[in-house]
C-alpha cells in the first residue's frame, strides 16, 4: 500500500526533477530494471538534509546500481562517500555507473554484508561520518545501525529508509499474504529502538515509504 495518497504522491512526483540528465537516465533505467532505488520524495528530502546539513563524510548501507550515492555525489562534490552492497552483480554495476557518472573520486564501494564492512571499518581506525543511510535488508537494521553508530559523533544524522514498508510496520492486515511476518516483526523492533534511544532524537515522516530520521545527541 502506498502510505501517502495516489494522488499526492502522483501530483509530489510530477513536480520532480531529476539532479541531472545523466542521473534522470540512470534513475530510468534502475526504474525499468525494477532495481528499488530511492523515491523520488524520499530523493528531495535526503537531499536537501544534504544541502542543510552539508556532510563531509557520508556512510550508505545499500549501493545497489549506485544512484543514491551519486545524487549524493552531485550534491556535494567534496563529499566523500562510502557505500556498501551485498550483492557481487549489483556491485559491479555500481562501480560501472559511479565511473560513467564520473564519481569515482569521490565514492568508494565495499561489496559485503554492511555491517561486517562497517565494523571492519570501525576496526580499521575510519574517521567518522556525518551522515549515514541505512537502505538494505530491512530485517537487519538493527545489525547495520549498531555497527554505523560506532562511526558516529555527536550531531550524525542517521537516515533509514522504508521503515513504513507500505503500511505494514503500522499494521500486518497490509501484510496481504502474510509473506512479511519476520521483517514486519525485525522493523517494529528497529523503529521502537531507535525511537526510545536515550541519546538520540528520532522522527518517523511519512515520506516514500517511511522514513526515520535521527540525530545523535552524544
Ligand atoms: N540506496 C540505493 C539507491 O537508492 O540507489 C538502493 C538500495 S536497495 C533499496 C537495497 C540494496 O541493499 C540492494 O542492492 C541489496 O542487494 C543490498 N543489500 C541487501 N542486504 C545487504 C546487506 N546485508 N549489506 C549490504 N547491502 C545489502
Amino acid at each position: 500500500m502506498n502510505i501517502i495518497n495516489d494522488k499526492v504522491t502522483q501530483y509530489i512526483d510530477e513536480l520532480y526533477k531529476p539532479l541531472t540528465p545523466e542521473l534522470g537516465q540512470l534513475r530510468r533505467e534502475a526504474e525499468e530494471a525494477r532495481v528499488p532505488i530511492i523515491l523520488r520524495d524520499t530523493e528531495g528530502l535526503l537531499l536537501n538534509i544534504i544541502r542543510m546539513n552539508n556532510p563531509k563524510r557520508i556512510l550508505e548501507i545499500g549501493t545497489a546500481v549506485g544512484y543514491s550515492a551519486s545524487c549524493f555525489a552531485a550534491v556535494n562534490k567534496e563529499t566523500e562517500i562510502i557505500t556498501v552492497e551485498y550483492n557481487e552483480e549489483t556491485y559491479k554495476t555500481a562501480l560501472m555507473n559511479i565511473e560513467k557518472l564520473g564519481f569515482s573520486d569521490n565514492i568508494t564501494v565495499y561489496l559485503g554484508d554492511g555491517a561486517e564492512v562497517t565494523e571492519k571499518l570501525y576496526e580499521e581506525g575510519c574517521s567518522p561520518f556525518d551522515l549515514i543511510f541505512i537502505d538494505a535488508a530491512k530485517s537487519h537494521y538493527k545489525r547495520f545501525w549498531e555497527a554505523a553508530v560506532k562511526l558516529a559523533h555527536t550531531g550524525t544524522v542517521i537516515i533509514s529508509d522504508n521503515v513504513l514498508m507500505k503500511a505494514m510496520t503500522v499494521s500486518s492486515e497490509y501484510d496481504v499474504y502474510g509473506k512479511h511476518k519476520t521483517n514486519i516483526r525485525k522493523m517494529r523492533e528497529y523503529v521502537q529502538y531507535i525511537n526510545q534511544l536515550e541519546d538520540c532524537h528520532t522522527c518517523v515522516i511519512p515520506v516514500g515509504d517511511g522514513v526515520a530520521i535521527s540525530i545523535l545527541t552524544k
